[in-house]
């Protein structure tokens, strides 16, 4: 082999260091095992957590859609019961909000939460999600039926939902004597109100243990809160011995972009980015209303080799900025976007199709430089391994200064903690969870 690798080796490499698991079928799925734009990750997944993962596409499998113990679980909707069985398989149904960034997030945090709890993951699919990844799990399927007896409720699961935990507690409707409710809706966003936050406390946990299924929206990153529930830090201190590779490993796990997803990735790739000795990426996320370009977020930008944004006019005026000034040292520069698409257009199949190309593209950069309190940003450096710049978010239409922050990990930040530990006293931080560098509601696994 050429790169000095022998065949076990290489097929570890493969595999991600075990993280994959075999026997998926290539050509429909290219870029599941596909490493080839990338370095090999220095990050090494633990014994612990492959073999969690192995273990948990063995629960996906005989739990998973079609089985009869899904028809079993499935018939039990509706029937309130005072105690499950226990060896009956119990889910966790994940909902698609905001955007393609929040999204990621939220799966990742989700799917955690299913393997701390032996829950079998289901995505909601009536959105655009088989446009944009591929099945995860061997000979089973992630994707909800289409049939699912809730599905016509699902949208209308909110905070205000009788079904909803948050509300349950405020109105004193679960004590210790209640029935268990074969369904709970969970609020986990970024204004959620202390009952909803009560989900991150030990004692709610084991009531939510016995509910069969658990139906979740959120558009954030919870995974730094889950670490402060006691009986799960113990057991995610042997899961990811490296805190801030969470992220990292999960989503390298989960998300294998559709071929059509990957042929954008790879064009974009051998024609832009290949030839380069170095590539710099920059992200440039403007939350100000109206966004759009702005000169003073150009002059945060300095150089770059990859921009992705919604506006093309900050990759315009990057590639004037070289045409007419050579760079100080005679090395070749050039700039590339991918696409300008303007406008955010969540839902519609293409353009999440190249957003997703785009986070993807983003990730295989040496450098990152990202914009403050973007999901979109977070889940690129998460996936390449990558420590970003973090631009700081313009005030008064001002250029900041210091333009940018350096991130402590690669872990996305949790924007939107709770920080009263269960409700009562101001929580107990460890020392591996630290406020965001961007963003001082947050916490992110260092
Ligand atoms: P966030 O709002 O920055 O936290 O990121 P999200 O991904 O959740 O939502 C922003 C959405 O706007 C994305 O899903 C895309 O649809 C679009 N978007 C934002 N930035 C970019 C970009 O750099 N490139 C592309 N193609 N789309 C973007």
């Amino acid at each position: 082999p050429t790169n000095g690798l022998n065949d076990s080796e290489q097929q570890s490499e493969k595999l991600l260091g075990g993280l994959l698991a075999t026997g998926f079928e290539e050509k429909s799925c290219l870029s599941r095992y596909d490493q080839s734009m990338s370095k090999p990750s220095p990050y090494k997944p633990s014994r612990h957590i492959v073999s969690k993962l192995r273990s948990y596409e063995m629960l996906h499998k005989r739990c998973g859609p079609g089985t009869k113990a899904y028809k079993r679980a499935t018939k039990q909707l509706g029937h309130n019961e005072l105690s499950s069985s226990g060896d009956e398989c119990r889910y966790v149904v994940w909902m698609p909000m905001f955007g393609l960034g929040n999204r990621m997030l939220s799966l990742v945090s989700v799917f955690l939460y299913a393997l701390l709890t032996d829950r079998v993951m289901l995505v909601d699919q009536r959105n655009d999600i088989t446009d944009l990844f591929c099945e995860p799990f061997p000979e089973t399927s992630w994707l909800l039926p289409l049939d699912f007896p809730l599905n016509d409720q699902l949208d209308s699961f909110n905070r205000e939902h009788s079904r909803c935990y948050g509300t349950m507690l405020k109105n004193h409707a679960i004590n210790s004597t209640s029935i268990i409710p074969s369904h709970l809706y969970l609020d986990i966003f970024h204004d959620s109100r202390d009952h909803d936050k009560k989900f991150f406390c030990e004692e709610d946990q084991a009531f939510l243990d016995k509910v069969t299924w658990l139906v979740v929206k959120s558009n954030l990153y919870f995974v730094p809160s889950l670490w402060m529930i006691p009986s799960f830090q113990t057991k995610l201190i042997k899961l990811f011995p490296q805190k801030e590779t969470v992220f990292h490993h999960l989503a390298r796990y989960l998300f294998h972009p559709t071929n059509q997803v990957w042929g954008m990735v790879t064009r974009s790739y051998n024609a832009y980015l290949s030839r380069a000795d170095e590539r710099l990426g920059i992200q440039v996320r403007v939350f100000s209303k109206p966004a759009g370009y702005f000169q003073h977020v150009m002059d945060q930008i300095l150089a770059s080799v990859l921009v992705t944004s919604l506006h093309p006019e900050y990759s315009d005026h990057l590639k004037n900025m070289f045409l007419e000034q050579a760079s100080s040292t005679g090395e070749t520069i050039e700039v590339y976007q991918p696409s300008g698409e303007k406008i955010q257009q969540t839902d519609k199949k293409l353009h999440d199709q190249k957003a997703l190309a785009e986070i993807y593209l983003l990730s295989l950069t040496d450098e990152l430089v990202t914009s403050t309190r973007s999901t979109f940003g977070y889940v690129a450096q998460g996936l390449g391994g990558l420590k970003p710049w973090i631009l700081y978010e313009p005030r008064d239409k001002k250029t900041p200064n210091p333009p940018c922050v350096r991130a402590m990990s690669m872990e996305p930040c949790f924007l939107r903690a709770p920080l009263h530990g269960c409700q009562a006293k101001t929580i107990k931080i460890p020392p591996f969870v630290r406020i965001c560098e961007d963003w001082k509601t947050g916490l992110k696994l260092v």
